[in-house]
C-alpha cells in the first residue's frame, strides 16, 4: 500500500461526514474543525472507552467535570500566565506565524548530515542563534524575525459593564480543575491514597502552528489524570511503570491500534519541565511522523503546593492510619481525545487493491454504525418492511443505519468506507425462510442468519 497522507484522511473525513471545516460558509477559521454525523459517534465512543476502562473500572479513581473559565489566579499559580508559551516567528515578508521548533525540525529533516541536536531542548535564544547561523527561512522562502516566547493562554472577560470586566481565561488544560477541587474530593468522598481524578473535557490553547488537521487545534479535549499518592509509601517508579503499562493497554487493546506504530519517546533532562522528575511520551506514528499522543509526567506535589501558596487553602492529606499531614505528590497521564481520534483513521486506513475498495478496519467497539440495515429493493413494499422490522430489532441493541440507495455493491462500497462491520440484507429469501445475509467489512464474506438468531449472531460477532 503507497504511504498514507494526512490529506487523504482529511478528504475522506470530509467526504464522509467525519470532520467538517469550521465555519466553511464564512471561509473556515484556523485549526478549527467540526466534527459530523460519523466523527460525533466515534469521539463519544472514545470517550466512552477512557471513561470505562480507566475511570469506572478502577476502584481507586473518580471522575469530575470542572468549569472552563475558573478563578484567574488558578493560572497564575499553576504557572501558564508566566510561562505557558511557544516560540513564535514571523515571515517578515507575508507576516505569516510559525513555530521556531517547527521550522528547525523541519530544516533539519531536509539536511542529508543534519547536525546533531534535539530542538525540545533548546530555549528562545539558542532557537533564535540556529536559525541566523543556519540562514533558516519560511516555508514562503523568506527571512523570519527573532523568536520570542508566545502566551497561548486565551484571554476573554467577565463582567457586563465595559472598563470595569475582569480578564479570565479559556482553561489550557483540564488538570488545574483538578487540583483546585482536591480538598472538596477528600472531604465529600470515601477516596484514600493512592487515587486519581479523572477529567475529559474542553482546553483551549491559542496555537501557532496551523495546517495539522485536529492534531492540533486551537480547541481541543484533553482525558487528564491526577493519580494521588503518598512518596514515602509508594514507590513512584512502580507506579509510573504501571501508568505507562495502563496507557500502552489502552491504546494497543483497547483500541486496538497496532503495536508498530507506537514508540515511547523519554524526556531528557534538559527537555523536562523543572517540576517533573519523570516523563515520558507515547508517540504514534502519524502521516507527518512519530507524534507525541499522551504523555505521562511524575509532577511531584509542585501542583498542589503552588496552589496552597497562592490560596491559602489546606491541601493536604491525613493519613488516617498514621495520622501523618503531608501534600501528596502525583503522576499525571494527559492525552488529546482529537488526536486519539485521528490515530484511529489514520490507523484503521486500508486500501483494499484486490477487491478496489477503501476500508476504515476500526475495532467494533469504535465503528460509528456497527451494522447497516439493506432491503434488497427499494421499491419492493415487502422487502422494506422485512427490513424495517430488523432495523428496529438492532437499533435499541447499538448503532445501525439503514440505507436503500444505489445498488448493494454501492452501499457496500460506502459502508466499508465509514467503518461499518455488518452489512445486513434483507431479500426474497428472507420472505420465505427468515434469514438474512450478513456481510463482513474486513473479509467480504457472508453468513445466512435466521433472524430469530440475528441478536446473538451480532452479539457474538461484534464483542459488544
Ligand atoms: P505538544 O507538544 O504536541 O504541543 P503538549 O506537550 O503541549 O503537546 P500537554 O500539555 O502535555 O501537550 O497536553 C496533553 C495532551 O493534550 C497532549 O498529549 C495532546 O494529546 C493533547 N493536546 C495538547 N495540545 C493540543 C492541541 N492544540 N490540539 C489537540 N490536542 C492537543
Amino acid at each position: 500500500m503507497s504511504e498514507l497522507t494526512l490529506d487523504t484522511i482529511t478528504a475522506l473525513a470530509k467526504r464522509r461526514g467525519f470532520v467538517y471545516q469550521t465555519s466553511e460558509i464564512y471561509g473556515g477559521l484556523a485549526s478549527s474543525y467540526d466534527y459530523g454525523p460519523l466523527g460525533t459517534e466515534l469521539l463519544r465512543n472514545i470517550k466512552d472507552k477512557w471513561w470505562q476502562e480507566l475511570i469506572r473500572k478502577k476502584a481507586d479513581m473518580v471522575g469530575l467535570d470542572t468549569q472552563i473559565l475558573l478563578h484567574p489566579q488558578t493560572w497564575v499559580a499553576s504557572g501558564h500566565v508566566a510561562s505557558f508559551t511557544d516560540p513564535l516567528v514571523e515571515d517578515k515578508v507575508t507576516h505569516k506565524r510559525y513555530r521556531a521548533d517547527h521550522l528547525i525540525e523541519q530544516w533539519l529533516a531536509k539536511q542529508s548530515t543534519p547536525p546533531q541536536l534535539v530542538v525540545e531542548e533548546m530555549d528562545v535564544a539558542q532557537m533564535g542563534a540556529f536559525i541566523a547561523e543556519h540562514k533558516i527561512l519560511s516555508p514562503d522562502g523568506n527571512p523570519v524575525t527573532a523568536p520570542k516566547a508566545f502566551n497561548i493562554l486565551f484571554e476573554t472577560a467577565v463582567g457586563a459593564i465595559e472598563g470595569e470586566k475582569s480578564k479570565v481565561y479559556l482553561r489550557g488544560e483540564t488538570a488545574q480543575g483538578i487540583f483546585t477541587n482536591f480538598r472538596q474530593v477528600l472531604d465529600s468522598s470515601r477516596v484514600k491514597l493512592p487515587f486519581g481524578i479523572g477529567q475529559i473535557g474542553k482546553s483551549f490553547r491559542n496555537e501557532i502552528t496551523t495546517g495539522q488537521f485536529v492534531f492540533r487545534t486551537l480547541e481541543f479535549e484533553q482525558a487528564e489524570i491526577e493519580y494521588f499518592f503518598d512518596p514515602e509509601q509508594t514507590d513512584w517508579q512502580a507506579l509510573f511503570q504501571e501508568w505507562q503499562n495502563r496507557m500502552w493497554d489502552f491504546v494497543a487493546n483497547t483500541l486496538g491500534i497496532r503495536a508498530e506504530n507506537l514508540c515511547w519517546r523519554r524526556h531528557s533532562d534538559k527537555e523536562r519541565s523543572h517540576y517533573s522528575r519523570e516523563t515520558y511520551d507515547l508517540d504514534y506514528r502519524f502521516p507527518f511522523g512519530f507524534k507525541e499522543l499522551w504523555g505521562v509526567a511524575y509532577r511531584t506535589d509542585y501542583d498542589l503546593q503552588q496552589h496552597i501558596e497562592h490560596s491559602g487553602a489546606k491541601l493536604t492529606y491525613t493519613d488516617p492510619f498514621s495520622g501523618k499531614t503531608f501534600v501528596p505528590h502525583v503522576i499525571e497521564p494527559a492525552v488529546g481525545i482529537n488526536r486519539l481520534f485521528l490515530m484511529i483513521l489514520c490507523d484503521a486506513y486500508w486500501e483494499d487493491v484486490a477487491n478496489n475498495r477503501t476500508v476504515l478496519r476500526f475495532k467494533p467497539e469504535l465503528a460509528p454504525y456497527k451494522t447497516a440495515v439493506f432491503p434488497l429493493l427499494r421499491n419492493k413494499p415487502e422487502l422494506v418492511h422485512k427490513a424495517q422490522a430488523v432495523y428496529e430489532l438492532i437499533a435499541p441493541h447499538h448503532t445501525t443505519t439503514w440505507d436503500d440507495r444505489g445498488n448493494i455493491g454501492k452501499r457496500y462500497y460506502y459502508q466499508d468506507e465509514i467503518g461499518t462491520p455488518f452489512c445486513i440484507t434483507v431479500d426474497f429469501d428472507t420472505l420465505e425462510n427468515n434469514t438474512v445475509t450478513v456481510r463482513h467489512r474486513d473479509t467480504t464474506a457472508q453468513d445466512r442468519v435466521n433472524i430469530d438468531q440475528l441478536l446473538s449472531y451480532l452479539h457474538d460477532q461484534l464483542k459488544i
